[in-house]
């Protein structure tokens, strides 16, 4: 499936595998590692990735930061932080639309062509995932306006259930 000039996967999997330019990392605001799909690509990625995030300080909730990918078969690893749903006076559904928008934007400064994310915010941070799923598809629409460099974008879901949800979602879109 196309949105705009980026060609678009939904996947089941383990984003930690993925033979990408960068895989998206749903990080939280220390950069520091925790669990669900960060610990397990700070886990695999080894200690090069660690390094490079203490240096970066942080990162605040909707922006972007961009590491090795230390042992993992990706180049780059792009920390980003989605909101804890219901924690954010409204703003969760611009937080979560920023950490997409703003994930591709540094991808492209780094030239890079093909992407990797997992569904940021659905897990510990408790974003309902039938919500989560329209803005992912909208940060992606908005990008796709003045991307130039991004060729392929995969949604690398964990589970079953969520990698169905997902596929449910974009099967209905309208083709364009
Ligand atoms: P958040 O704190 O942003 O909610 P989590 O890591 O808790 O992030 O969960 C985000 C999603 O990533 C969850 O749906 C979880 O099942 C999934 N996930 C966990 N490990 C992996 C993995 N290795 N590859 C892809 N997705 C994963």
């Amino acid at each position: 499936m196309k949105i705009g000039n980026i060609e678009i996967q939904i996947k089941k999997g383990d984003i930690t595998e993925e033979k990408v330019d960068a895989i998206v990392n749903a990080a939280n605001n220390s950069l520091l590692g925790g669990g669900g799909v960060d610990g397990a690509i700070h886990r695999k990625g080894g200690p090069r990735i660690l390094e490079q995030c203490i240096k970066h300080r942080g990162c605040p909730t909707g922006e972007a930061r961009i590491t090795t990918a230390g042992d993992l078969p990706c180049r780059y690893v792009i920390h980003t932080v989605g909101p804890i749903y219901g924690n954010n006076n409204g703003m969760d559904e611009i937080l979560l639309f920023n950490a997409y928008f703003n994930s591709l934007k540094l991808a492209q400064e780094y030239g890079i062509k093909t992407i990797s994310f997992p569904s940021i915010s659905i897990g510990a941070y408790s974003y309902p995932i039938h919500d989560a799923v329209k803005i992912v598809y909208n940060a992606i629409k908005e990008f796709s306006k003045t991307n130039e460099i991004i060729e392929e974008i995969n949604l690398v879901l964990y589970s079953d259930e969520n990698h169905q949800i997902y596929r449910d979602f974009f099967d209905k879109l309208p083709q364009n």
